[in-house]
C-alpha cells in the first residue's frame, strides 16, 4: 500500500552504526530505524541469541510458560519502578494496553466514570484507533471516523492547563518524557515532577510513554529517572528488541493486579524468540559502564552539535532533546526534509521530526569518532542547505 514516502535506498548489510546498500554505498546510521536498532546492526551477541533461539523454539503462545519472557520480565522489574510486565509487539500496542490498564484500575476501584486520559499537544502515541486518539493530531485522525473517546489534550509543559483539565472523569496523565515524533521536545524535569505530584493529589495515574526515550536512549535506562520520579505504568518498545519487534507494559502491582486472565492478551506477545532478543539487548545495555558510556558520547555529540548550530545560524536554531535522542531545530527557511536529504547525500542517515526538527538517534554503541564523523557530514549538509542569501552575506 502507498503508506510510506520511502527514500530510494535499500540496505543489504549493517555493522554497528554503519549500513551498506546493495551497490556498495556506505552510510552512517544516525536514525537507527527510528531509534530502534539500539545496539547497532548485526551485534554479534544479539545475532547469536536470535539464531540459537530460532533453532530451538520460536513460538509457543501464552497458553504455556515462557522462560525467556519470565527472565526478561524479572530483569525489567529489577531495574525499574515496576512490579509486573506484559509483553506485546510494538509501541502502539504497548500504549493501547497501558490505556486499558488505567481504565481497568479505576473501574475496579468502583469508578468506571474515570476513563479519560489527559495527553499533550505534540504527542505521538501510535496509529491504532485508541493511540491515534491519544496522539490527537488532526492530520493523522482525518478520515478515520469518530475518534475513540476518553482523551483530552493540553499544551505540553503547561501545568495550569493540566490542572484545569483534571475532573471527576480523569483516569490518568499520559506523557512522553521527551516528545519524539513531535519534535524531540523534552519535558522539563520539574514538569515531570509536578505531573507526579498532581497525579498523587487527585488520585489519578501517571502513565509514561517511554517507547522512544527508554532502554538507555537518554543516558539512563529510563528517561524519567533523570527527574527522580516513578510512574504508575509505562510503555516500552522500539529499542527494547534492538530491531526485533517487541513491546512491553511495565506497571506497579496496584495497576497490574486487575489485568487478570481474559482481560488482555496477545498471540505473539513475549514469545521465546522476541524475549531472547530482548534479553540479549539488556545484556549489552546493563553491562557495567555501558550507560555511562552512552552519557559520555552523548555529551560529546551535544558539544559538537551546539558548535555546529553556532557555525550555521542560517540553517540551525538550536539543539534539543536528551542523551542520544537529539533534535537539531532548523530555521523556517530550511525544511527538515531538505536537510535530511542533504545529510543522506553526504552519507548520514537521520530522521525528520515535527516542528521542523532533524532528529538524530544513533545506536547507543557509537564511538566518539563516529559522533565526530556524523558532525563532519552534518556540517557539509548544513552548507548544502544554507540559503543562497545567507551564503552571499557571509562572503
Ligand atoms: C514510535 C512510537 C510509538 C509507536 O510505536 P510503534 O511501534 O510504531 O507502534 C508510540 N509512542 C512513541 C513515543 C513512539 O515514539
Amino acid at each position: 500500500m502507498p503508506t510510506y514516502n520511502r527514500a530510494d535506498l535499500a540496505f543489504e548489510r549493517g555493522e554497528g552504526a554503519w549500513l551498506w546498500t546493495g551497490d556498495g554505498r556506505r552510510f552512517l546510521d544516525f536514525g537507527s530505524g527510528i531509534a530502534t536498532a539500539s545496539i547497532g546492526h548485526a551485534h554479534p551477541h544479539l545475532v547469536q541469541a536470535i539464531a540459537e533461539q530460532a533453532a530451538r523454539v520460536m513460538h509457543t503462545s501464552n497458553l504455556y510458560r515462557i522462560p525467556q519472557a519470565e527472565k526478561l520480565a524479572s530483569r525489567l522489574v529489577e531495574t525499574s519502578f515496576a512490579d509486573s510486565v506484559f509483553f506485546c509487539n510494538s509501541g502502539a500496542e504497548a500504549n493501547e494496553g497501558m490505556i486499558k490498564a488505567v481504565r481497568k484500575y479505576h473501574a475496579e476501584q468502583g469508578h468506571p466514570e474515570r476513563f479519560v486520559t489527559i495527553c499533550f499537544e505534540g504527542a505521538f502515541h501510535g496509529r491504532t484507533l485508541a493511540t491515534l486518539a491519544a496522539t490527537g493530531n488532526e492530520k493523522y485522525l482525518a478520515g478515520f471516523g469518530p475518534a475513540v473517546q476518553g482523551f483530552r489534550h493540553v499544551p505540553f509543559g503547561n501545568m495550569n492547563a493540566l490542572r484545569d483539565a483534571i475532573d471527576g472523569t480523569t483516569a490518568a496523565i499520559m506523557v512522553e518524557p521527551i516528545q519524539g515524533e513531535g519534535g524531540v521536545r523534552p519535558a522539563s524535569l520539574d514538569f515531570l515532577r509536578q505531573l507526579r505530584a498532581a497525579a498523587d493529589e487527585f488520585g489519578i495515574l501517571l502513565a509514561l510513554d517511554e517507547v522512544q526515550t527508554g532502554m538507555g536512549r537518554s543516558g539512563k535506562l529510563w528517561a524519567h529517572q533523570w527527574a527522580g520520579i516513578e510512574p504508575d505504568v509505562m510503555s516500552s518498545a522500539k529499542g527494547i528488541g534492538g530491531g526485533f519487534p517487541l513491546g512491553a507494559i511495565l506497571a506497579k502491582e496496584r495497576v497490574a493486579q486487575y489485568l487478570k486472565p481474559g482481560t488482555h492478551g496477545s498471540t505473539y506477545g513475549g514469545n521465546p524468540l522476541a524475549c531472547a532478543a530482548g534479553n540479549a539487548v539488556l545484556d549489552v545495555i546493563l553491562a557495567p559502564g555501558f550507560l555511562d558510556g552512552v552519557d559520555r558520547v552523548a555529551r560529546h555529540l551535544w558539544r559538537g552539535l551546539l558548535e555546529l548550530a553556532h557555525r550555521h545560524p542560517a540553517v540551525a536554531e538550536g539543539v534539543q532533546g536528551a542523551g542520544l535522542l537529539v533534535g537539531l531545530k532548523l530555521r523556517p527557511e530550511v525544511s527538515n526534509g531538505e536537510m535530511q536529504n542533504a545529510a543522506a547525500a553526504e552519507g548520514l542517515l537521520t530522521v525528520a521530526a515535527g516542528m521542523n526538527v532533524l532528529r538524530l538517534a544513533p545506536p547507543l554503541i557509537i564511538t566518539e569518532a563516529e559522533a565526530d564523523e556524523a558532525l563532519r557530514l552534518l556540517d557539509r549538509a548544513c552548507l548544502r542547505c544554507t540559503p543562497s542569501k545567507a551564503r552571499d552575506a557571509a562572503k
